[in-house]
């Protein structure tokens, strides 16, 4: 069943939108799981990477207007607080995710804050356009963990987050090593052009990182998994001064060897959603650097979502990113 809701009044500094695409995130799936256990509609309260064209705005300084095909950055900040004054909105003390915390893009009509609209170039399609949200997770991680030109970036989870990562790396000119336990994802992230992936049920992580950094370790390592086995091993996949970014959620608090990490003094740099990285993703994938497209598992209808989440639960491995088409 899909909920008939009214379009949205227009309001001070927002736009009305309507929307055409909306990734499903494998956050979506746990939400829809852990909060809506006999599985019924609607679904309105799930969805954050959503694409749509705005139909109603006042004047504004971004000078957007209604037919803009736009992107919504889903972290709603309160833009006044400490961490919105210095740029980090993402981390804004009264942040409200769309998804998370309000209703989230799987609807067909949102109010949306005008700063969080950015308009996209012509001829970038909605499908691809889904991916923008997840790709600037990826930039984000690589941003925190410092990741810079020539340097060996070990990144964990070979899903949709960890090959965004992975990308970042690469257009920041850095060498992404891609740790996984699931072949076929790594055999895939290979094809589409990560250049060094590594089981790790075939050996030893370190000894294969030392192996592939001339016995330095990697500069950075950006985790994706949040697994409490490698969070309690992280020390031993950077080098001395290295630095870690932590991107995964775990399922509850994790220890680390904090003793290890000050005798190396290892940096680590908690990620939450991102900052200011919708621009740099769009173009980047509007450029095709990012191959988004490959890794859209499938394209599906907003009536299909309820079986298709349902089988992303029960065959996780089975998808990347899935993308819902609203109108
Ligand atoms: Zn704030």
């Amino acid at each position: 069943m899909i909920e008939e809701i009214a379009e949205p009044e227009l309001t001070g500094g927002h736009a009305v939108i309507k929307m055409e695409t909306c990734g499903i995130c494998g956050s979506d799936v746990t939400a829809y799981r852990g909060s809506n256990p006999t599985m019924k509609y609607p679904i309105k309260g799930i969805g954050h990477e959503g694409i749509g064209t705005i139909i109603e705005i006042g004047a504004n300084e971004k000078n957007l207007k209604a037919g803009d095909r736009v992107a919504l950055e889903p972290y709603v900040p309160d833009f006044t607080c400490h961490m919105c004054k210095s740029g980090r909105y993402n981390n804004c003390a009264n942040l409200r995710v769309r998804g998370v915390h309000t209703d989230g893009m799987m609807v067909e009509y949102i109010s949306h804050p005008v700063q969080l609209i950015h308009k996209l170039p012509d001829g970038l399609d909605a499908v691809k356009a889904a991916c923008i949200e997840p790709l600037t997770i990826g930039l984000h991680g690589a941003t925190r963990a410092k990741v810079t030109k020539g340097e060996k970036v070990v990144i964990f989870g070979a899903g949709t987050i960890g090959l965004m990562a992975a990308f970042a790396c690469l257009s920041y000119g850095a060498v992404p090593i891609l740790v996984d336990v699931l072949q076929k994802r790594l055999d895939f992230a290979k094809e589409i052009g990560i250049p060094y992936t590594f089981n790790s049920e075939d050996g030893e992580i370190a000894a294969y990182l030392r192996e592939v950094t001339a016995g330095k370790l990697p500069e950075a390592m950006i985790d994706c998994t949040g697994a409490p086995v490698i969070l309690a091993e992280m020390h031993n996949y950077v080098c001395h001064g290295g630095r870690i970014s932590l991107v995964g959620w775990p399922k509850q608090p994790v220890t680390i060897n904090t003793v290890r990490c000050t005798q190396k003094e290892i940096d680590i740099y908690p990620s939450r959603n991102s900052a200011n990285k919708f621009p740099e993703s769009i173009e980047l994938i509007y450029s095709g650097m990012v191959p988004v497209d490959k890794m859209i598992t499938k394209t599906i209808e907003l009536a299909e979502t309820e079986n298709v989440i349902r089988d992303m639960i029960e065959n996780p491995s089975d998808y990347l990113k899935v993308v819902v088409k609203i109108n």
